[in-house]
């Protein structure tokens, strides 16, 4: 605390990012939802060959090159497409385009279970929130998202942390119900579902989706994400990317980025052997008395059967191995476990059976 910061420093929550192990630190990393396979070979060519020159330039304001690579795969086109620093900040520039501030303004309705960053962003931007609570078996309630009036909907699809999907026909009710405002569908993880909403841009103005080359393109360390809606929402976003920083995206970012995302058998082959993975998994736990809801993410929600979450989670830090625990109500008994590769998953099967057995001694 310092007497120098003003009212929003000292009352803002921050939002907590999983444990980054510390330099030379040997662990099984599944905390941050991360891809255990690396980009394509042809990503690394383009690294080894980066111009040094041409940093002396400021980067192109929009990430032409990958709004038009992004609008190939994605079947849009690139005026309908919007680069930012991550998702997060794509996120974080969509609450402050579309969603009204201030206490008289209409409510954002969000689940109340979902990815943490929004209640940080509604709270930095002065947005009211409306939490609406997930169903007894962690699903969105479909109708009480539709009966509540809001300025805006937020939610993650598939959601986090509880790595549930929720059908099209779902959200097409969720974006008929609230015409007049922006409805934001978060689908860091939608390569891992199959499932994607932007089929229904076609027929919806009000529907922003968004994406990350964090998880499916192996590149969380690189910091691409992307927004993808009706031109004039995106005209918005660039408005208010205009307004804080016109270079999110800087030069290597998107040469590398343009190239991972044209890389797409290379993704699709990665995402395929991630979610055989998730599966057997996710049957081996269940197999050890854990509930496991059905996972369309890279990610298993699961809550161990002998112990508790916490103390696992624990047990198999002290092991190397990091998972997620977000002591929360509704969801203190669940672990988020990021899928990582066949060994360091049977490594950590091997560790959750060591731990059981020492409870039982
Ligand atoms: N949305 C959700 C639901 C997430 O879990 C994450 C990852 N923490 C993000 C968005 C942000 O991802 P990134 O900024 O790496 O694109």
């Amino acid at each position: 605390m310092s007497r120098f910061w003003n009212e929003k420093t000292r009352n803002i929550e921050p939002y907590v990012a999983g444990e980054q192990p510390k330099p030379g630190q040997r662990v099984i990393k599944l905390n941050t939802n991360e891809n255990p396979y690396p980009a394509s070979p042809k990503v690394r060519d383009i690294l080894e060959n980066v111009d040094v020159g041409s940093l002396a330039r400021y980067p192109e304001t929009s990430s032409l090159i990958v709004r038009q690579e992004l609008a190939k795969v994605l079947g849009v086109n690139p005026e309908q497409v919007f680069c930012g620093n991550g998702s997060d900040e794509v996120l974080a520039f969509s609450f402050q385009a579309f969603f009204e501030a201030g206490e008289e303004a209409a409510p954002l309705l969000v689940p109340d279970i979902s990815y943490s960053f929004y209640p940080v962003y509604a709270e930095l931007y002065n947005i009211r929130l409306k939490k609406i609570p997930l169903l007894d078996d962690f699903r969105i309630d479909v109708s009480a998202f539709c009966s509540e009036k809001g300025g805006g909907v937020a939610f993650a699809n598939p959601n986090a942390p509880t790595s549930i999907l929720m059908d099209l026909a779902d959200v097409e009710k969720i974006l008929q119900a609230h015409p007049d405002h922006v409805v934001l569908v978060d689908e860091a993880y939608a390569a891992f579902s199959g499932v994607t909403a932007r089929s229904l841009l076609p027929k919806y103005k009000n529907l922003l989706v968004t994406g990350t080359l964090s998880k499916s393109h192996s590149l969380a360390g690189l910091r691409l994400g992307f927004a993808v809606g009706d031109e004039e929402l995106i005209e918005g976003l660039c408005r208010i990317r205009d307004s804080f920083n016109s270079y999110p995206v800087d030069r290597i970012a998107q040469s590398v980025a343009s190239v991972a995302i044209e890389e797409n058998d290379w993704v699709m082959e990665n995402v395929r052997k991630i979610c055989a993975t998730r599966d057997r998994i996710a049957e081996a736990l269940r197999a050890r008395g854990w509930t496991v809801p059905e996972s369309k993410t890279n990610f298993l929600f699961a809550s161990p059967s002998l112990q508790s979450a916490e103390c696992v989670y624990t047990k198999l830090r002290e092991k190397g191995i990091l998972v997620r625990y977000f002591n929360k109500p509704r969801i203190k008994d669940y672990l988020r476990i990021t899928i990582g590769t066949d060994e360091e998953m049977d490594t950590l099967l091997a560790a959750v059976d060591e731990i059981a057995e020492e409870e039982k001694a």
